[in-house]
């Protein structure tokens, strides 16, 4: 399997070659085709398997394919994942694969100065990768509006529920558009877990790695 055969636009060939990646892994081998197609995804994957380019290139592939025309950039991609470090590479791992496109992506966490955040959100960006809380906050704010998400993802979401987290994802669900594409990773696939992917996705291809 070749990132060629995946149908990848030059922009991500180019990135990937530039990241210095010679092959897909097999959950990016699985996952970009069906996220490409539009469809949910119940991903079974731990960090370290390359989890994060399998849903950030389709994400930017799609996104770039239907550009905002004029205008103030709107959030249309979202990643919620628990930790500040993990949205950290999330938000890098964005930037690196999208160099090529002109879309932008910016990250968001609690425990700082929430100001910088609000002034970059105010200057437009496609994708936002965040953290439950400071999303939230932001949210209840009036800093950060959901409604022109196309593409949701919740990473780690059985580490999200260790954290407790539960409640702020049930509340910023209810805050998504209903019509959307929607990505679920966990490591483990617990019961509670399961019924927490049934509420977030339509009819999901699944993955496993
Ligand atoms: P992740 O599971 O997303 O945290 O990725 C783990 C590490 O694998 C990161 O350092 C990535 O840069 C790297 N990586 C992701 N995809 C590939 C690939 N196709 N080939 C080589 N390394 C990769």
């Amino acid at each position: 399997m070749t990132f060629e055969a995946l149908n990848l636009d030059t922009p991500f060939l180019k990135a990937v070659k530039e990241e210095g990646y010679t092959d897909p892994t097999p959950i990016q081998a699985q996952s970009i085709p069906l996220v490409l197609q539009g469809k949910d995804l119940l991903g079974c994957a731990q960090t370290g398997t390359g989890k994060t380019a399998a849903f950030a290139i389709p994400i930017l592939q799609l996104l770039n394919k239907e550009k905002t025309a004029g205008g103030r950039r709107k959030i249309r991609s979202l990643i919620v994942t628990p930790t500040r470090e993990l949205a950290i590479q999330i938000e890098e791992s964005f930037v690196a694969y999208g160099r090529h496109t002109n879309l932008s992506c910016t990250v968001i966490f609690g425990g700082v100065n929430q100001n910088p955040q609000v002034k970059t959100l105010q200057r437009g960006v496609d994708i936002l990768v965040a953290t439950p809380g400071r999303l939230l906050d932001l949210m209840n704010q009036g800093f950060i509006s959901l409604k022109d998400i196309e593409i949701f993802v919740l990473d780690e979401a059985d580490r999200m529920l260790d954290m407790g987290f539960i409640h702020d994802v049930k509340k910023l669900l209810a805050a998504l558009p209903r019509k959307r594409q929607s990505l679920f990773f966990s490591a483990t696939m617990p019961p509670e877990i399961i019924k927490l992917s049934d509420t977030i996705l339509n009819n999901p291809s699944k993955v496993a790695v």
